[in-house]
C-alpha cells in the first residue's frame, strides 16, 4: 500500500517507517520538522534500503496537503504529527488544540475528498484520564487534566463523528501506553530538545553524564513501592502495531491499546537499565510531579484477540537499545 505518515520523522513515526517499509509498503512523509529533524529520515532509508518521499510541509495547511493526496495515489494515513509535551500545552492551548485537531481534520477531510478509505490515528492513555486500571478500550472516557489529553479525546471525538456518517471509512483510533527504546541499530531513537520530561530520556541522559541525577517523583502512591506505574512498551512493538492496523482494518471505527498489559514503577525500571547495562544511576526522591496519576496500564487483549498483535520485546530489550542510542546519538538539535 501507498502510505502517508505524517509526523514520520519523529520518533514513533521513524520507527513506524522502517516497520512499513521492511513491510512491503511505500511510505510519503509529510512533517514540518517542528520537534526532529530529516536527518532522522535519512537514517531510515538507511536501514531499509528503500526510498521515502518527504513532504516538508505542515499538515494544518489544508492546500499543502491536498497536494499530496493529489500527487499520490494513497491508500491509507498514519497520522503521527502532533505536539505532546502535556506542560507546554497548559501554558499554550490554543497552539496544541489548533496543531493537533486541526491537522486532524485537514487530514480527514482530504481522505474523504481523495476517497482515501484508511485512517490510523495515534491517541494515548492519557484519555482513560484516572479510570481504574487496567484500562480498557470500552471505559467511558474522563476529562484530562491538560489540552494534550483533551486535545486526543476531541480528535477521537471527531474522526468517529465522521466515520459514522460516511460507513465506508475505517479508522483505527490506537491508545499508547509509555514507548520507550530505539531501533536496534542505534541510527534513530528518541532525542527530545532540551531537558526531557519523559523517564527513559532522563535515565539515558543521567547514564552519560549529561544529567547528575534521576529525580523520582513521588514514592508514597498506592503502587508496589510507592513510584509511579506505567506500561512501557518498545517503540518497535509500537509501530509494528500500526502495520497490522492497517492490514486488519474494516469499515467503521475501532479502538485499541498498545501496551504490554504489565505495569512497571520508576524504581524497577531505574533497576532494569542498571542491570541490563551494567551501570549504575544515582537518583533521589522528590516531590510528586502534579496532574500525574498513580498507575497506567493496559488491558491489551483486544489487539491479541481481534488482531494476534502483542507486544514481543521484553524490558531488557528496552533499556538495552534507548542506551544504545543514547550512547550512539551525536547530539545536535535532535539527533
Ligand atoms: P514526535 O514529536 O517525536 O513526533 C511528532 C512529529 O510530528 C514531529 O516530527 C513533528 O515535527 C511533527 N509535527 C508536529 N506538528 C506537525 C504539523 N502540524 N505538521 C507537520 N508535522 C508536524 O512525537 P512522537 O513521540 O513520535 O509522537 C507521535 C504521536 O504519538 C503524537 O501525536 C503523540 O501525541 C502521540 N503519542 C505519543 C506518545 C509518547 O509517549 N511518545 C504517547 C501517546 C501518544
Ligand atoms: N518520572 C520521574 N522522573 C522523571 C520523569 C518521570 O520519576 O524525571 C516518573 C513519572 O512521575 C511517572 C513515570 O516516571 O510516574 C513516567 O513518566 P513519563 O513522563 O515518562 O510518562 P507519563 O507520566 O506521561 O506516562
Amino acid at each position: 500500500m501507498n502510505i502517508l505518515v505524517t509526523g514520520g520523522a519523529g520518533y514513533i513515526g521513524s520507527h513506524t517507517c522502517v516497520a512499513l517499509l521492511e513491510a512491503g509498503h511505500t511510505v510519503i512523509v509529510a512533517d514540518n520538522l517542528c520537534n526532529s529533524s530529516a536527518e532522522t529520515l535519512e537514517r531510515v532509508k538507511q536501514i531499509t534500503g528503500r526510498e521515502i518521499t518527504f513532504y516538508q510541509i505542515d499538515v494544518t495547511d489544508a492546500a499543502a496537503t491536498n497536494t499530496i493526496f493529489a500527487n499520490h495515489s494513497i491508500d491509507g494515513v498514519i497520522h503521527f504529527a502532533g505536539l505532546k509535551a502535556v506542560g507546554e500545552s497548559v501554558e499554550k492551548p490554543l497552539v496544541y488544540y489548533y496543531n493537533n485537531i486541526v491537522s486532524t481534520m485537514v487530514l480527514a477531510q482530504a481522505c474523504l475528498k481523495y476517497g482515501v478509505p484508511r485512517f490510523v490515528f495515534s491517541s494515548s492513555a492519557t484519555v482513560y484520564g484516572e479510570n481504574q486500571v487496567p484500562f480498557v478500550e470500552d471505559m467511558p472516557l474522563l476529562p484530562s487534566t491538560n489540552p494534550y489529553g483533551e486535545s486526543k479525546a476531541m480528535s477521537e471525538r471527531i474522526l468517529t463523528d465522521i466515520a459514522k456518517a460516511n460507513p465506508d471509512w475505517s479508522v483505527a483510533l490506537l491508545r499508547y501506553f509509555n514507548p520507550v527504546g530505539a531501533h536496534e541499530s542505534g541510527l534513530i531513537g528518541e532525542a527530545p530538545a532540551g531537558i526531557p520530561n519523559n523517564l527513559m530520556p532522563y535515565i539515558t541522559q543521567v547514564a552519560k553524564g549529561k544529567l547528575d541525577k534521576l529525580r523520582v517523583f513521588g514514592n508514597d502512591y498506592p503502587t508496589v513501592d510507592g513510584t509511579g506505574v506505567r506500561d512501557y512498551i518498545h517503540v518497535l512493538d509500537l509501530a509494528e502495531g500500526h502495520v497490522t492496523a492497517l492490514a486488519k482494518l474494516t469499515a467503521g471505527v475501532h479502538i485499541y491499546n498498545l501496551g504490554t498489559g504489565h505495569g512497571v514503577s520508576v524504581l524497577q525500571l531505574v533497576q532494569a537499565f542498571k542491570e541490563a547495562n551494567g551501570l549504575d544511576l544515582p537518583y533521589e526522591i522528590a516531590a510528586r510531579r502534579p496532574g500525574d496519576i498513580a498507575e497506567c496500564y493496559a488491558d491489551a487483549s483486544k489487539a491479541e484477540r481481534d488482531w494476534g498483535w502483542t507486544a514481543k520485546r521484553n524490558l531488557v530489550a528496552m533499556c538495552r537499545d534507548a542506551w544504545r542510542f543514547e550512547k550512539s546519538v551525536s547530539r545536535g538539535r535532535f539527533l
